[in-house]
């Protein structure tokens, strides 16, 4: 399997076109669901890099292939997704703290076009991140 660095830099950013995490949505792959409400869905990642980590996704993508292409007409998703970040951490138990990561474009890593948010916790973060 490539790694997350060789899948992002394999990665065809910002064409628009359906993702795995619409597959996700669709239910037609499964996922470990732990928080859905009427705009998110969280989902735990299939390749972990913490105790502790989840996939937070918007249900309808417009446009938010990444942070990058955010407009001001998404402020509400994006405010309602970092708060559903943190009802998912308090959920999850992470009382100690945890991480937010978006990755943005292919120095970001992202390898997925459908904006996401990892939760990351049960374990020490590091600084700086790789
Ligand atoms: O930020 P980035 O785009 O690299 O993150 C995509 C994430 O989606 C990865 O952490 C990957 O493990 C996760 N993923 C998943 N289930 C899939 C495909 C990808 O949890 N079926």
């Amino acid at each position: 399997m490539a790694s997350e660095k060789e899948a992002a830099l394999a990665a065809t950013p910002d064409d628009g076109k359906p993702t795995i995490f619409d597959k996700i949505l669709q239910k037609e792959i499964p996922s470990t669901v732990v928080y859905e409400d009427e705009k998110v869905l969280a989902f735990r990642d299939i390749a972990p890099q913490a105790p502790t980590h989840i996939i937070i996704i918007p249900k309808v993508r417009d446009g938010l292939t990444g942070l990058s292409q955010a407009e001001e007409r998404h402020e509400d998703i994006l405010g309602h997704l970092l708060y559903t970040a943190k009802v998912i951490a308090k959920q999850e138990g992470l009382s100690d703290g945890f991480r937010i990561v978006i990755n943005d474009g292919p120095s970001g890593c992202q390898s997925v076009y459908h904006l996401h948010i990892h939760l990351l916790g049960g374990r020490q973060m590091n600084w700086p991140p790789g």
